[in-house]
């Protein structure tokens, strides 16, 4: 299970996360939806450490992760951005493979091996050989996936990671995360995808102002939202 507890953080006099608590018991799917600048990603940051938080706590299985060192939480939770992030120079397979023979260590061969197995779970394994620049954005988004898959994270996070697609690739990339969510990896994932929050995700948690404001199960939050902050943003987006 991943947890925050009381997580404050400022960027200057600017108090964006004011006290969150956020709970993902294993193996479920957590979305976090709300309007732009509630502090969402820099939630997500937080909790792997990108950013240290200045109040609060981050478990891991009920264990505070801010003695440990930064890079270690990392190697634990995979991050999936809207920006795919992929070096251009480097086939697809590299790119997979990267990490594996930097942090994990693995020799040539086995890095390849681990990468070309884990393209093939994303469907990709055909364009091992080539770079990112010939793939669509889905399936660039779907290379991204497996790279963070590659290092066997506990945790999977995920940033709006279909908002820079074309409409017509967001299904695939969407389809992935389902597969993703009912295979039993634990995830938190920032989405404007109403529908992937609704009949995916376990739980929901609605964010605005740096705050939780309601969270719960997607049929409670979807269908009898309790605050007017909450009804405003269904009406927006919905
Ligand atoms: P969006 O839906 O647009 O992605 P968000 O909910 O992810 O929004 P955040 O990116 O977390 O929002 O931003 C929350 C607040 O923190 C905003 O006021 C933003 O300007 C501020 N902020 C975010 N990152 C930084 C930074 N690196 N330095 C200073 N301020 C930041
Ligand atoms: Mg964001």
């Amino acid at each position: 299970s991943l947890t925050a507890k009381g997580v404050h953080l400022s960027f200057g006099s600017n108090h964006v996360l004011r006290g969150i608590d956020l709970h993902v018991p294993q193996g479920t799917t957590a979305s976090v939806i709300g309007p732009s600048g509630s502090g969402k990603s820099t939630l997500l940051r937080v909790m792997n450490r990108l950013i240290e938080p200045d109040a609060g706590d981050i478990l891991l299985d009920g264990k505070s992760v801010l003695q440990d060192s930064p890079d270690e939480l990392r190697r634990r939770i995979g991050m999936v951005f809207q920006q795919f992030n992929l070096f251009p120079h480097k086939t697809v397979v590299e790119n997979v493979a990267f990490a594996l023979r930097r942090l994990r260590k693995l020799p040539k061969d086995q890095a390849r091996a681990k990468a070309l197995e884990q393209l093939d779970m994303v469907g990709l394994k055909h364009k091992a050989d080539v770079r990112p620049g010939n793939l669509s954005g889905g399936q660039q988004q779907r290379v991204a996936i497996a790279r963070a898959l590659a290092m066997e994270p506990e945790v999977m996070f995920f940033d709006e990671a279909t908002s820079a697609l074309d409409p017509e690739l967001v299904k695939g990339v969407l389809a992935l995360m389902t597969d993703l969510s009912k295979g039993g990896m634990t995830m938190v994932v920032v989405t404007h995808e109403m529908g992937f929050s609704r009949n995916v995700s376990d739980t929901v948690t609605f964010m605005d102002g740096g705050v939780v404001v309601e969270t719960g199960p997607p049929d409670q939050l979807f269908t009898e939202p309790r605050t007017d902050r909450l009804k405003g943003f269904l009406s927006d987006v919905l």
